[in-house]
């Protein structure tokens, strides 16, 4: 016997390149390309020693009914982690257990199939039509459990509340999650729908809208006995999976309200802006609604694109993946930087006729 037929192997994530230097434009992973909340870093500023010294809450009592009293929720039916990831493999770990294949978009976030991998979950990959739009039919054959993001990544296409509740409607048998990591940027949240349906799970984060990626804090939403049977499991790995800083300063984030619809006005519009603009260079894309825009140029190929825009300092996304690879992902930077972007494209595209 060999000791190497006998492990767990995974096909881990492969998450986007976090190139250090100077000059550098990153526009590769959705982060905030503003601060966030001014009393978030005053607050850690203020840090003593004791946050490092002792255990943290492991119930992040602050932060959870902070989280509830924001959405209008009870504090039982908040469920934090350690970034989305961390939320989103622990639901995939709780609920997706009936040996039925669970359903996800072919062209979406790719760490569920990670996940899935990971957990031996059998699923099956629903392909999104033409436009990229989500085919409800898809999602009313029998399955083991539904996911999948809204706004979707990295299309950026928001689905409307009616098709989300139509695919709750016909599946009361499982748990479904929405992923709404982008929600924050202009989309209609679906959490009114856990008033009818305790099979829903809200997934969101404060990576993306809060500016608070490096922090790793992540929240699921759902009934009281959902968020409870994810508990159970979470309790069974660790207790103090979130570290007393991050749960300090992600309570200070959601104190911010103005400060925060502030930063999503500004992406949002310097979003219609760069729609605008990458119309005229010839670019065709979806109608993006999160912090991020997903390209096709119609004569220069996404591989091209990215490799000429990294050597010129500016990251973003490329999947050579089939029916999107000719696509960029472009997240949405500051004004200064998407001007530098727009700079280098119409560098690029005249220099391939
Ligand atoms: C960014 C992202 C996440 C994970 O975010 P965290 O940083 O782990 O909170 C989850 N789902 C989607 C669709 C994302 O784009």
């Amino acid at each position: 016997m060999n000791w190497e037929d006998n492990i767990r192997r995974a096909v881990p994530y492969t998450p986007g390149e976090q190139p250090q230097g100077k000059g550098i434009i990153k526009l590769n992973t959705n982060e905030n390309p503003y601060p966030p909340a001014p009393g978030v870093e005053k607050l850690l500023r203020e840090m003593d020693s004791d946050s490092l010294r002792l255990y943290p809450d492991p119930d992040a009592r602050e932060l959870t009914e902070t989280l509830a009293k924001y959405y209008g929720l009870r504090p039982a039916q908040i469920f934090v982690g350690v970034g989305s990831d961390d939320v989103l493999a622990m639901a995939f770990l709780t609920f997706f257990h009936s040996g039925r294949p669970i359903l996800f978009p072919d062209i979406t976030y790719s760490f569920y199939d990670v996940w899935a991998g990971l957990f031996q979950i059998p699923y099956r990959e629903c392909p999104l039509d033409g436009d990229f739009r989500l085919r409800t039919e898809d999602y009313l054959q029998e399955n083991g459990g539904i996911i999948f993001p809204n706004p979707n990544a990295p299309t950026g296409i928001l689905e409307p509340l009616e098709k989300v509740e139509e695919i709750l409607r016909a599946n009361p048998g499982v748990v479904v999650i929405v992923d709404e990591a982008y929600i924050d940027f202009g989309g209609v949240s679906c959490l009114p729908l856990l008033e009818k349906y305790d099979n829903l799970l809200v997934v969101q984060t404060f990576s993306k809208s809060r500016s608070l990626a490096g922090m790793r804090i992540g929240f699921a939403m759902g009934g009281e006995k959902l968020i409870t049977y994810l508990k159970n499991v979470k309790f069974s790995f660790n207790s103090y999976t979130m570290n007393r800083t991050a749960l300090a300063l992600g309570v200070e984030a959601v104190k911010d309200d103005a400060y925060f619809k502030n930063c999503n006005a500004r992406i949002v519009e310097t979003r219609e802006r760069i729609k605008k603009e990458l119309l005229k260079l010839d670019f065709t894309f979806m109608d993006s609604r999160a912090n991020f825009i997903f390209a096709a140029h119609k004569r220069v190929p996404g591989a091209r694109l990215f490799a000429e825009l990294k050597e010129r300092g500016i990251f973003v996304r490329h999947w050579e993946k089939p029916r999107i690879a000719d696509h960029i992902r472009i997240t949405i930077g500051t004004e200064e930087q998407m001007d530098r972007l727009l700079e280098a494209l119409r560098e690029i595209l005249a220099s391939c006729g």
